[in-house]
C-alpha cells in the first residue's frame, strides 16, 4: 500500500487533530503541523514531503495560498487546499498554484485519502516517464558518440576530448599528438570478401589500436576506414612518438584471422601535434588527415608521415641518435662516470654509483636521460647495460688488485635489462671474465621494476645477492611495492630517491617521506643512502635522522675513473679534504 508523507497545515488545533487522526488510520505519515505559511514553507524547503494539506485562512500575514505561491518557485509538491470558504478569488487565485485538490470543510475521510493516493500515483507515473526519457535520451547520446560497429568514440567525441585537451595543455608543459590512421586498400578487401568480413575487420583493427596505446589515450572512429588516436606525452617524449606509429601499423599488419583465411592490410598514418600543427580541432584534425594523404601517396603503404617540417625533423634526428647509438658500442663511445657515496660520520667514501655518459663525436658530452629511454624503447639498452656491468667490474678488479678501498661500485639495471633472461647467466660470465669479486659489485634497480613481476624478481635477485652481489632499490619511494613484499626480497639497501631530498628540510611532507624510509631501512635491516644531497641544511638533516650514508654533488659529481681514484685517495689520506 502506498503511505504518503504529509504536511498538515492548519492554525485550529481542534480540525488539525481530527485530520491527523483520519490521515493516520488510512494509513498515511504526518510527518508535522504547522500552524503559520512561514513554517509550512521552511518545513518543504528543508524536509522530504509528498502532500501538504493547507487551509487557506491562516492566523498570519499570509494566507494559504500565498504559501504555496512561494512553494511553488522552489517545488512541485502535490497540494490539498482544504478549506471552509469557497469564494471565486479564492478559486480562481488557487488555481494558478496548480493543486490536486480544493475540498470544502468538513472534510470527507475517504474523499481526502483518494485525492491522496491519485496524486501520489500520478508523481509515480511523471517519474518513470522522466526515468524513460533520460534512458531514450542516453542511448540516443551513445548512438551519436559511439560507433555500432567497433564500440569506439565517434568523430564528435573525439572533437569534444581535443578540446577538453587543448584547455588543460595550454596550462601544463604537456603536449599532445593526433595520429589519422586509414588502413590501404580496404575498398578492395570489402569488395572481394563482402560487407561481413568487412565488418569484422575494422572491428578487429579497433581493437588491435586500443591494445598498442596506453590506457587514457583516445581511439576514435572518424568513418568508414579512418581511425583517429589522442595520445598525450611529457614535451620529453616527443623522440618516442615514431615508435608509437611503429607499434600501429604493425599490430595492424599481424595476419587478421577470419573465415579460415589469414587477411593481411596494412594500414597509413598521419601524424600531427598540437600546437604547433594547428592550434583548433578542425585544424589539427585537418592537417593529421594531410599527413595521412602523404603517407598514402608514399611508395608502398604501411608507413606513417609528420604535418609538419619541424616534427619531420624532430624525427628524423631520433632516428639518427638511434642509429648512431647503435654504432656508439662499438666505436667506444661509452664511458662509465663515479659518483662517490661517502659515509660522512666516519668521513670515508664507501662506494659509487657508476653512471654512463655517451661521448658523441658532434655532440660532445650527453647525458643519459637524454639516451636511457630511446635505447630501452629499442632494446639497446640490453647490450649497453651488459658494457656497463663489464667496464664497471673490470674498474673494480684493478681497483681491488691496487688495493684502493673504492667500497661497493654500483650499476643501475633497466626494466628491459632485468626481464632479459640471459642476464644471470651475462653477469656470472663478466664476474669470471673481469676477475672481480662480486662482494664489490651492487646492482640498482627500482621498485616498479620489482613490481612488474614479483615472483621471477625475487627468484632473480636471490640467485645475484647468492653470487654475492648488493641489491640496492633506487629511486626508493616513489613506486608502489608494499612493506610486506619488500620483506620477502633479498635486498641490501634502500636508496632515498633525490626527488625527496631536493626540497628539505624546508618541505615537511618529504621530510616525513624521508624518515619513515629510514625507519623502514631498519625495522628490515637494509643499509640506507641518501641521493642528491646537494647543501649543508640537507646534511644536517640526514646527520639528524642519524642516516649518515649519502651521495651528491654536496661531496662530488660523477667523476671519470681516474678523478675517482685521486678523490678516494684524498679522502683516505684525509691531507686534502
Ligand atoms: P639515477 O639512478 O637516479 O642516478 C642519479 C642521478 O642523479 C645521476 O644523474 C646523478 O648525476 C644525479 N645526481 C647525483 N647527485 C646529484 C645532486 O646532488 N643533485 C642533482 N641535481 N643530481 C644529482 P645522471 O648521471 O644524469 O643519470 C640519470 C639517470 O640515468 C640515472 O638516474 C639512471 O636512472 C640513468 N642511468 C645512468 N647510467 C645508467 C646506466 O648505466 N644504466 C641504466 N640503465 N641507467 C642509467
Ligand atoms: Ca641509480
Ligand atoms: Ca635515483
Amino acid at each position: 500500500m502506498n503511505s504518503a508523507k504529509i504536511l498538515i497545515v492548519e492554525d485550529d488545533q481542534f480540525a488539525a487533530d481530527k485530520l491527523q487522526l483520519d490521515l493516520i488510520q488510512a494509513g498515511h505519515r504526518v510527518v508535522a503541523v504547522v500552524d503559520n505559511a512561514t513554517d509550512c514553507i521552511d518545513f518543504v524547503q528543508t524536509r522530504d514531503v509528498d502532500v501538504v494539506i493547507v487551509d487557506i485562512v491562516l492566523a498570519d500575514e499570509m494566507d494559504g495560498i500565498e504559501a504555496v505561491a512561494e512553494l511553488r518557485q522552489f517545488s512541485d509538491v502535490s497540494v490539498v487546499y482544504l478549506t471552509a470558504h469557497e469564494s471565486d478569488d479564492f478559486l480562481k487565485r488557487a488555481e494558478a498554484t496548480r493543486p490536486v485538490a480544493y475540498l470544502l470543510k468538513p472534510h470527507r475521510s475517504r474523499e481526502l485519502d483518494f485525492m491522496i493516493r491519485m496524486s501520489l500515483e500520478r508523481k509515480r507515473l511523471e517519474r518513470e516517464l522522466k526515468r524513460e526519457k533520460e534512458e531514450i535520451e542516453a542511448d540516443l547520446w551513445y548512438q551519436a558518440t559511439f560507433d555500432s560497429l567497433t564500440g569506439l568514440p565517434k568523430r564528435k567525441l573525439l572533437q569534444d576530448r581535443l578540446h577538453q585537451i587543448m584547455s588543460k595543455s595550454n596550462r601544463q608543459s604537456r603536449c599532445f599528438l593526433l595520429m589519422v590512421i586509414g588502413l590501404d586498400n580496404f575498398k578492395r578487401v570489402n569488395e572481394s570478401f563482402g560487407p561481413r568480413v568487412g565488418d569484422e575487420i575494422l572491428y578487429q583493427v579497433g581493437q588491435r589500436i586500443s591494445d598498442v596505446i596506453r590506457l587514457g589515450d583516445t581511439v576514435a572512429r572518424l568513418h568508414a576506414d579512418v581511425y583517429a588516436v589522442l595520445i598525450e606525452l611529457e614535451e620529453s617524449a616527443q623522440h618516442t612518438i615514431s615508435h608509437i606509429a611503429k607499434k600501429i601499423l604493425k599490430a595492424i599488419a599481424q595476419p587478421i584471422d577470419i573465415a579460415d583465411c589469414d587477411i593481411l592490410l596494412t594500414a597509413s598514418c598521419g601524424i600531427a601535434m598540437y600546437p604547433q600543427d594547428g592550434n583548433q580541432v578542425d585544424s589539427l584534425l585537418n592537417n593529421a588527415e594531410a599527413a595521412m594523404f602523404k603517407a598514402k601517396s608514399a611508395e608502398g603503404n604501411n608507413t606513417y608521415r609528420y604535418y609538419s617540417q619541424k616534427m619531420t625533423l624532430i624525427a628524423y634526428d631520433s632516428m639518427r641518435m638511434e642509429s648512431e647509438l647503435r654504432q656508439a658500442l662499438s666505436r667506444f663511445e661509452f664511458e662509465l662516470y663515479y659518483q662517490p657515496q661517502i659515509d660522512f660520520l666516519e668521513g670515508r667514501v664507501v662506494g659509487a654509483e657508476a653512471l654512463i655518459r655517451w661521448n658523441h663525436p658532434e655532440k660532445g658530452l650527453i647525458p643519459p636521460l637524454q639516451f636511457i629511454q630511446l635505447a630501452e624503447e629499442t632494446g639497446l639498452i640490453v647490450p649497453i647495460g651488459a658494457w656497463v656491468i663489464r667496464q664497471a667490474c673490470h674498474q673494480l678488479q684493478i681497483w681491488q688488485s691496487q688495493g684502493l678501498a673504492v667500497g661497493r661500485i654500483a650499476v643501475n639495471l633497466s626494466n628491459a635489462q632485468f626481464s632479459d633472461p640471459t642476464l644471470l647467466e651475462k653477469v656470472g660470465r663478466i664476474l669470471e671474465d673481469t676477475g672481480c669479486a662480486a662482494e664489490g659489485l651492487e646492482i640498482e634497480i627500482t621498485e616498479n621494476c620489482i613490481m612488474r613481476s614479483p615472483v621471477d624478481a625475487c627468484e632473480k635477485l636471490q640467485i645475484l645477492r647468492d653470487m654475492g652481489i648488493g641489491i640496492a632499490v633506487d629511486d626508493f619511494g616513489t613506486g608502489y611495492s608494499s612493506l610486506s613484499y619488500l620483506k620477502k626480497l633479498p635486498l641490501t639497501k634502500l636508496k632515498i630517491d633525490y626527488s625527496f631530498v631536493r626540497d628539505i628540510p624546508g618541505d615537511s611532507n618529504d621530510a616525513a617521506i624521508i624518515r619513515a624510509i629510514i625507519a623502514m631501512s631498519r625495522s628490515l635491516r637494509l643499509d640506507v643512502i641518501a641521493e642528491g644531497v646537494e647543501t649543508q641544511e640537507q646534511l644536517d638533516f640526514f646527520r639528524e635522522e642519524e642516516c649518515y650514508k649519502v651521495q651528491g654533488f654536496y661531496f662530488a659529481k660523477p667523476l671519470p675513473a681516474d678523478d675517482f681514484e685521486r678523490f678516494v685517495k684524498c679522502r683516505t689520506l684525509r691531507p686534502c679534504s
